[in-house]
């Protein structure tokens, strides 16, 4: 059985239900990301999986034991699930030895040798004597880390983990977290209502939307194969092209979709990220230079192009019919505004 595993909970508070039949698997050694925006129920299945919060009906299992349903609930402390929060909660009285120890038996002193060994893997050891306050932001996010870790949790719930952290920060801090979630073998289930850090930290992503589970798969499922129009917007920008159904094939821009199954009339919305357009330059009714796998190709021109870094931000409108659409490209590309270009879709995209 998964290390975690959470069959159909629901939560309503005041006759709302803000947890809708939630279910889903975490083995051990995985991250499983709770993504969405705030408010989609994210926080309360964190709650009833650590035992604060009590499930109106469902069932929790660690290992394949029952851990809580409605007649049975197991206390909090006796689930051999860790907690880290966002803001850390370190005890700012405790010196980092003992925050370390706090969950194990005895603390500091009959566990000298856990301590040094989680202080060492996070690279705290020269501040075991230190006070929270007198440590970073960053430092304060190890030691919370070790903390959690210590008692070898079977399961660790991570609430925000990051966001109390510099951004610029962020994205080592993950990759440093991620190696030692790795190496203690536990899984780990990550609330976050951060893309990026979803993408960035996730074997599986569990995406909510209104308390229920809308899609969940790696990573590279919920980018390529979103389950609808919202969860695609969710990761990237991107352009909408309407058209209707008619016989099987839905027209656009880019040529004909294969739309089956659907009755004439039908309303489609096609969704394409931007970074999935390529463009050619106008060669004077030449007509673009295209591959077998690009589709039709659409004349449009810039309304301005912008440089972000990486990667440049192009706006254009088709000259058939004016659709706007974005496109990125990578590197600096900035066409003057007025400028007529091929847009084409990779086929397989
Ligand atoms: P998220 O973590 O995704 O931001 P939460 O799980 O914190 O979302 O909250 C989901 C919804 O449940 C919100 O509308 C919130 O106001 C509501 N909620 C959470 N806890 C309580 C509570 N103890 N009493 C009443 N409403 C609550």
């Amino acid at each position: 059985p998964p290390r975690l595993e959470v069959q159909n909970l629901n939560r309503a508070f005041d006759g709302q239900r803000v947890v809708a039949d939630v279910s889903f698997g975490v083995p051990a050694g995985q991250v499983a990301c709770l993504l969405g925006p705030s408010g989609c129920g994210k926080s309360t299945t964190l709650r009833m999986i650590a035992g604060v919060d009590m499930q109106d009906s469902g069932r929790i299992f660690v290992d394949g034991k029952l851990v809580c349903d409605t007649v049975f609930r197991l206390p909090p402390e006796r689930r051999a699930i860790g907690l880290m929060f966002q803001d850390f909660a370190l005890f700012p009285h405790l010196p980092v030895s003992e925050n370390v120890a706090f969950g194990l038996k005895g603390g500091h002193a009959a566990n000298r040798a856990r301590v040094a060994e989680l202080l060492d893997r996070v690279r705290m050891t020269s501040h075991i004597d230190s006070y929270p306050h007198e440590l970073s932001g960053g430092e304060q996010q190890r030691v919370a880390l070790a903390r959690a870790l210590a008692p070898r949790p079977r399961v660790l719930l991570m609430d925000e983990p990051f966001s109390g952290l510099d951004e610029r920060l962020r994205d080592g801090i993950r990759d440093e977290t991620l190696a030692l979630l790795k190496e203690e073998g536990t899984a780990v289930l990550l609330v976050t209502h951060e893309p990026h850090e979803a993408m960035r930290m996730a074997d599986q992503i569990l995406l909510m939307r209104d308390g229920r589970i809308v899609q969940q798969g790696a990573p590279y499922n919920l980018y390529n194969a979103p389950a609808d129009r919202q969860v695609a917007a969710f990761f990237s920008d991107i352009n909408v092209l309407t058209g209707r159904v008619r016989g099987a094939l839905t027209a656009t821009p880019f040529g004909d979709f294969l739309t089956p199954g659907l009755p004439d009339g039908t309303p489609i919305d096609i969704v394409i990220r931007p970074q999935h357009l390529k463009i050619d330059f106008d060669r004077g009714g030449k007509g673009p230079a295209a591959t077998p796998e690009d589709g039709s190709a659409a004349l449009a021109r810039v309304v301005r192009a912008r440089y972000l870094g990486r990667e440049s931000l192009v706006e254009f409108r088709t000259e058939q019919d004016a659709i706007a659409l974005n496109a990125t490209l990578p590197g600096v590309f900035l066409p003057p505004e007025g400028t007529k270009m091929w847009l084409m879709l990779r086929r397989d995209r």
